[in-house]
């Protein structure tokens, strides 16, 4: 084993899964722009208090799992855990309200979390996320949910559903949680020391407990729709209305409240029958009250975030997952003298967009042809004191190994009608 190894739940994105992280980013960015969003990218670090006020201090995520620590300045900083609280952050200080209506934005990059590492989940992973923030209707939330499940689509997964629910509004939530501890109270010299802390001030966190004794105790749970208030219902039923319209299949879940305390009303997981039933992909909601706890305006706002790692590894077991690159030309100087003005010739393919390996340190032709062969060039092209002497090019195709020579300046032509012909 080597000296130093990347620390206890993070690691290496390898050349060897990069394609997956390229087409993931690629494929989400592309989609985002059919809606109209555009990127944002925050900083990595940001004021502790920012997570503290925004994502809920009695949140498992700040109390047990934020990396903060001090700067020289005495500033005290937290690694970003989420992507939301930075976004209606510098969303709050660029005044993005005043220049339009509806600001639809995404983000994508690394969040750290203090989690015990297990499959498919690090201390340092990687989020894709999306928030529209302007807009308090439901075809809004209805919106968000459908670029989720069409960007699943666009990946290739399959068997995607949604899971919602709602969590109700300042006006409603008060109802909510009076029946929630009404039936959890009976129960509470059971459940674990968190839950029994939370029980008074935020009693929907006991919904989200990871806690498998508490988890038992919540069968029988009321369904919290039912305390919610006209507004909220309505909402609601329009949220699930235009999914139903788009052919969106969702399950109501009346125990999805996500872990974080900013959601209002709407609240959603995307899940694939490629993972488990209690896996989701993807998750999210609606939260009209963050903007302003942030110091902005009363600004309603939804979004979704999903993790890339798990992403991957489920593209990762697809067998009809192929990655499509550009195809290789392999370039083979045979001799030093050989080398400028195989060199120049490269130069021309790669200008031309193609893909090129130039390979100095051999000087055998065979060893040239079985490197090739390793990398899967396409075409070899051999420029040796015999091709020199005539000013040509000698072009091998490794699919049937038949070659030709061509006049050197006819090359680059000769190789981009070669390459460009896709019946390989
Ligand atoms: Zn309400
Ligand atoms: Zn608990």
């Amino acid at each position: 084993m080597s000296k130093y190894t990347a620390p206890r739940g993070t690691k290496d994105i390898t050349p060897d899964d990069m394609p997956f992280w390229h087409y993931i980013e690629s494929t989400s960015r592309s989609l985002f722009s059919l809606y109209n969003y555009q990127e944002i990218r925050t900083p990595v670090f940001e004021h502790t208090e920012l997570f503290e006020r925004g994502i809920g201090d009695s949140t498992d995520i700040v109390e047990k799992e934020m990396y903060t620590f001090s700067d020289k300045g005495d500033r005290r900083l937290t690694l970003r855990p989420e992507g939301t609280a930075p976004i209606v952050r510098a969303y709050v200080q660029h005044g993005m309200h005043s220049k339009s209506k509806v600001s639809k934005l995404y983000y994508c990059g690394p969040m750290f979390r203090y989690e015990r590492p297990q499959a498919g989940r690090y201390r340092q992973f990687h989020q894709i996320g999306v928030e529209s923030l302007g807009s308090a209707l439901p075809i809004c939330d209805a919106e968000v949910i459908a670029m989720g499940v069409h960007l699943f689509d666009e990946l290739g997964l399959s068997g995607l559903s949604v899971a919602i629910n709602s969590v109700g509004c300042p006006v409603c939530r008060p109802v909510i949680e009076e029946r929630l501890k009404q039936f959890i109270g009976l129960n509470l010299e059971h459940l674990c020391g968190d839950c029994n802390r939370r029980f008074d001030s935020r009693p929907l966190r006991i919904l989200d407990c990871k806690n498998s004794t508490c988890k038992t105790y919540m069968t029988g749970l009321p369904d919290i729709r039912d305390s919610l208030c006209h507004e909220c219902k309505d909402h609601f039923n329009y949220v699930v209305g235009y999914l139903d319209n788009l052919g969106i299949p969702f399950q109501i879940n009346p125990q999805l409240v996500r872990g974080l305390d900013y959601y209002t009303r709407t609240t959603f997981e995307i899940g694939s029958d490629q993972l488990g039933a209690q896996n989701a992909l993807c998750g999210g909601g609606r939260y009209d009250g963050l903007v302003s706890q942030l110091g902005g305006p009363a600004t309603p706002a939804v979004g979704f975030a999903f993790g890339i790692e798990r992403a991957v590894m489920i593209l990762q077991e697809m067998s009809d997952y192929h990655q499509r690159v550009n195809p290789l030309v392999y370039v083979a100087p045979v001799g030093f003298d050989q080398v400028a003005k195989s060199f120049l010739l490269v130069d021309r393919i790669r200008r031309a967009g193609y893909r090129v390996e130039l390979e100095t340190s051999k000087n055998e032709l065979k060893t040239h042809l079985k490197q090739a062969d390793k990398l899967n060039a396409r075409l070899v092209l051999i420029y040796g004191e015999d091709e020199a002497n005539v000013d040509k090019v000698l072009v091998r195709r490794m699919a049937d190994r038949t070659q030709e020579l061509i006049p050197f300046d006819h090359a680059l032509e000769y190789i981009v009608s070669e390459l460009e012909d896709d019946t390989f």
